[in-house]
């Protein structure tokens, strides 16, 4: 127990762009913040600069790089007729990372409220419902063990199936299809991935589990830093239609200010809001 175990389970998150890799360093910021014990893991491809990598560096305890596609890999070969997979490709590099006996993955548009670490106590496959729909889980936030079988499994399923969502959601709830009925303790509670929509389907909900909420997940199109920031008043203004919520638009935001901003890379300024 103890430390020895906090050094072998980590949290996992993944950016192939500078722009996601924002998130990453609110996400990382905010699991700092919760006091968490176990080491955090950013994942990087090739589409994330070096100045990025370096502001990367000085948060996570590791920055790994992977490929989007890796031709040392009969099955990644296989992958490379198929494009439309490569950022779900990209996710699965996850179970790769055998160094480590338990991962939890959160997206990079996930921003961590309570400390979570309870987590690492879950099996593989612990997810919450999606939203959308329940029998589904969400793959933004997820509990797995690394194993390059379960690696190699997941890419010849996709290279077979193929994802019904055209994402790594669709293929995850395929290969792990057991998750919606097998056993409970796999079902993660809601708090630990509230989706965006939540807050405007469930409001009276989302007002009675409001302290409970552990992780929010800032799911669709327009991701946080998205949204216009005025520096002066340092408040954001929500975009309208995202169903993000405002206040924790703006703990993102507050994280973004204090911990990632003044240390980045004034190029890397312009990526974000009205900042520029
Ligand atoms: N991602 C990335 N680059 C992309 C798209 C996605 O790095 O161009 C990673 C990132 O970690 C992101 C995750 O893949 O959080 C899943 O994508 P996203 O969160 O945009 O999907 P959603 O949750 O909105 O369905
Ligand atoms: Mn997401």
């Amino acid at each position: 127990m103890g430390e020895n175990r906090e050094a072998r389970e980590a949290f996992v998150t993944l950016a192939t762009n500078d722009t996601y890799a924002l998130g990453c360093l609110v996400l990382g910021n905010s699991l700092r913040r919760v006091g968490t014990t176990r080491q955090l893991v950013v994942m990087v491809s090739e589409g994330v600069s070096e100045s990025m990598r370096q502001q990367l560096a000085g948060l996570f305890n590791q920055t790994i790089s992977v490929n989007v596609l890796d031709s040392s890999d009969t099955c990644n070969l296989e992958l490379l007729g198929r494009p439309d997979l490569s950022v779900t490709f990209t996710k699965f590099h996850c179970w790769r990372l055998t160094q480590f006996q338990k991962c939890v993955f959160l997206d990079a548009d996930t921003l961590v409220i309570r400390n979570i670490d309870d987590l690492f106590d879950r099996e593989e496959l612990s997810a919450a419902p999606d939203a959308g729909w329940p029998d589904c889980f969400n793959s933004g936030v997820f509990v797995y063990v690394p194993s390059d079988e379960t690696y190699r499994n997941l890419l010849a399923l996709a290279v077979t199936s193929g994802s019904f969502d055209g994402g790594d959601q669709g293929l995850l709830n395929l290969f792990f299809k057991s998750w919606a009925t097998e056993d409970i303790k796999k079902h993660l509670p809601f708090t630990y991935n509230v989706v965006s929509q939540a807050f405007y389907s469930y409001l009276p909900a989302f007002k009675q589990f409001y302290d409970d909420i552990k992780v929010v997940h800032f799911i669709g199109a327009v991701k946080p830093w998205h949204h216009s920031y005025n520096s002066a008043s340092r408040t954001v203004t929500p975009l309208p239609n995202t169903g993000h919520s405002q206040e924790f638009l703006q703990f993102w935001w507050d994280i973004f200010m204090d911990k990632v901003q003044q240390s980045l890379d004034p190029q890397l300024g312009g990526i974000v809001g009205d900042l520029a």
